[in-house]
C-alpha cells in the first residue's frame, strides 16, 4: 500500500497527539515520519536514510529486522499471538522467566511480567508496599532522589524527581522524601566527583534510614540518571546504599529500564557494583527494541510474603490484559541469544573505549558545558556561556535545533533538554559510530 507523503503528513498532524511533545510547535514543522528499518538504519517517507543513534528511544539492541528477532515472533505468530496469564501460564513466558532468573543477579529468581517500564516501577512500588503489610507492618514512605525519572504512570512519577516533567501533578503524588541528585550534588567539572561530597549524601540517608521507621524501600536508577539528562552516580554509590537498606531492613528498587540490556557495558549496571537489589526493573532492551514488555524481578523473600491459603487474601492483586504477552516474550527470548551468538557484550568494550576517546574533542567546544558516559550511554550539554555555566533559555530548543541539524546530515538525535544524548544500538559498526559522532560535532560546532 503506497500513500502519498504529504497526505500521511496531514493526517499525522491532524489526528496523532505525540508523547512529551509540544503540538503547536510539531504542527507548524516539519517531522519526521519513519517507514522502515534495517539495521541500524532508518528510513523516513521520503526515502531518506538515517542512523538511529538514539536506539529509537534507547530500546534498540541489535538492529532493526533483525533476521533471528523476525523469525521468532513469525514463528510464535503461526502458533498463537496472545494468551492470558490470569492463573494459566504460556510457554514463552514460561521460557523468558526461567532465562531472566539466569542471567540476573543472583537472588532475583521471581519475575512479574507488564509492558512498560513504568509499570514495571509501579509494580515494585506497590509490592514493596504490600510486602511490609503482608509482614503485618504499616510502612509508607519511598526515599528518592532529586532529578529521578522512572516513568509517567502516576506512581512512578510520584517516585520521580524532575519538576519540569512532575511538578504539575504534584497534588496527586504520594508523599517521598527526596535525597539531592549524586551527580549535581558532587559535581566539580567535566564528569569529575567529589569524593567527600558523596560521603556526605550517603551519610543523609543513613541518618535518614536511622530515624525513621516508615521507610517502605529506597528508588533507584540504577547507575545513571538517564532522562535528567545522563547524570551518572559516583562508582561505590549504589554499594553503599545497598548496605544501609540491608542493615536497616528497608528494601531496595533499583530502576534498569535504561541500563538494563548492555548499555553500560555489562548485562545489568549492578553487576558492577556487585548488588542485588531486592527488586528489579526492567524494560526498553527486553525485546531488543521490537514489543512492548517489562519485567519487575524480586526475591524469593519477598515472594514468599504473598503466599498463603486463598481466603486470607495476601496474594497480589494485580495484572495487565496483556501481561506476559506470547509474542513479546519469544522476541525477548531471541533477544538474550542473539547477545550469547553474536557476541555483543564482548564486541562492545572496543566500542565504548573508541565512545570515550571521541568524546574528549566535544569539551573544547565553545557551547558545551559537561560531557558525560556510563559505559556506551552518553550526554553532551550545551551551554550559552561556558565560562558562567549559563544555560540556553527554555523556549530556545537549543538542543532541538542540534538535532534538527543532524536530522539534515543523516543522523537521527532526540536530545533531552539541552542534553545530546548518544545511545546507539549496542551493534552499530565503528565506523557507523564515527560518522554520529562527527555529524553531533559539527552540529554543535555551528551554533
Ligand atoms: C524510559 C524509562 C522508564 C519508563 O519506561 P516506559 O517504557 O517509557 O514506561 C522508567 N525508568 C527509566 C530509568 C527509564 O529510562
Amino acid at each position: 500500500m503506497n500513500i502519498d507523503p504529504g497526505a500521511l503528513e496531514r493526517w499525522d498532524k491532524e489526528h496523532f497527539w505525540h508523547p512529551f511533545t509540544q503540538m503547536k510547535v510539531y504542527r507548524e514543522e516539519e517531522n519526521l515520519i519513519f517507514e522502515k528499518g534495517e539495521g541500524v538504519y532508518l528510513w523516513d517517507i521520503n526515502g531518506k536514510k538515517y542512523i538511529d543513534a538514539i536506539s529509537s528511544l534507547w530500546c534498540n539492541v541489535h538492529g532493526h529486522n533483525h533476521p533471528k528477532l523476525n523469525r521468532a515472533i513469525e514463528e510464535q505468530l503461526k502458533k498463537v499471538a496472545h494468551t492470558t496469564t490470569l492463573g494459566s501460564s504460556n510457554v514463552p513466558a514460561i521460557l523468558l522467566a526461567k532465562k531472566l532468573t539466569e542471567i540476573a543477579p543472583q537472588g532475583l529468581t521471581k519475575v512479574f511480567y507488564s509492558e512498560d517500564g513504568a509499570e514495571a516501577v509501579e509494580i515494585a512500588l506497590k509490592m514493596a508496599y504490600h510486602y511490609w503489610r503482608n509482614r503485618g507492618e504499616e510502612r509508607r514512605v519511598f526515599i528518592t532522589l532529586s532529578e529521578a525519572y522512572h516513568g509517567d504512570t502516576i506512581g512512578a512519577v510520584s517516585v520521580g524527581g524532575i519538576d519540569l516533567f512532575h511538578g504539575t501533578y504534584r497534588d496527586l503524588l504520594f508523599e517521598t522524601i527526596r535525597l539531592p541528585s549524586p551527580y549535581l550534588y558532587c559535581k566539580k567539572e567535566f564528569g569529575e566527583l567529589s569524593q567527600t561530597c558523596l560521603a556526605d549524601l550517603v551519610m543523609r540517608l543513613q541518618e535518614l534510614l536511622r530515624a525513621r521507621r516508615d521507610v517502605v524501600a529506597v528508588v533507584l536508577e540504577s547507575g545513571i540518571q538517564a532522562a535528567a539528562g545522563m547524570l551518572p552516580y559516583p562508582k561505590g554509590f549504589t554499594k553503599e546504599v545497598r548496605e544501609l537498606t540491608r542493615k536497616h531492613e528497608v528494601l531496595l528498587i533499583l530502576d534498569e529500564v535504561a541500563t538494563g540490556f548492555g548499555r553500560t557495558g555489562t548485562m545489568f549496571y549492578c553487576e558492577q557494583e556487585g548488588v542485588t537489589p531486592d527488586f528489579m526493573c526492567l524494560g526498553k532492551g527486553l525485546t531488543g527494541g521490537y514489543l512492548p514488555l517489562a519485567v519487575t524481578m524480586t526475591t524469593d523473600e519477598v515472594f514468599e510474603a504473598f503466599l498463603g491459603e486463598f481466603g486470607e487474601a495476601k496474594h497480589f492483586y494485580h495484572g495487565h490484559t496483556y501481561t506476559g504477552n506470547n509474542l513479546a516474550c519469544s522476541v525477548a527470548l531471541a533477544n538474550l541469544e542473539v547477545f550469547e551468538e553474536e557476541e555483543t557484550l564482548e564486541k562492545l568494550k572496543a566500542k565504548i573505549e573508541l565512545l570515550t576517546e571521541r568524546l574528549k574533542e566535544f569539551r573544547d567546544l565553545e557551547h558545551v558545558g559537561d560531557v558525560r558516559q556510563l559505559g556506551f550511554m552518553a550526554g553532551i550539554e550545551l551551554v550559552k556561556d561556558k565560562k558562567r555555566g549559563e544555560p540556553f533559555p527554555y523556549g530556545e530548543r537549543a538542543g532541538f535545533r542540534v538535532a534538527r541539524r543532524c536530522w539534515e546530515r543523516g543522523v537521527f538525535m532526540r536530545p533531552l533538554g539541552d542534553v545530546m544524548v548518544l545511545m546507539m544500538p549496542l551493534v552499530i559498526s565503528e565506523e557507523d559510530m564515527n560518522r554520529v559522532i562527527d555529524v553531533l560535532f559539527e552540529s554543535i560546532k555551528l551554533m
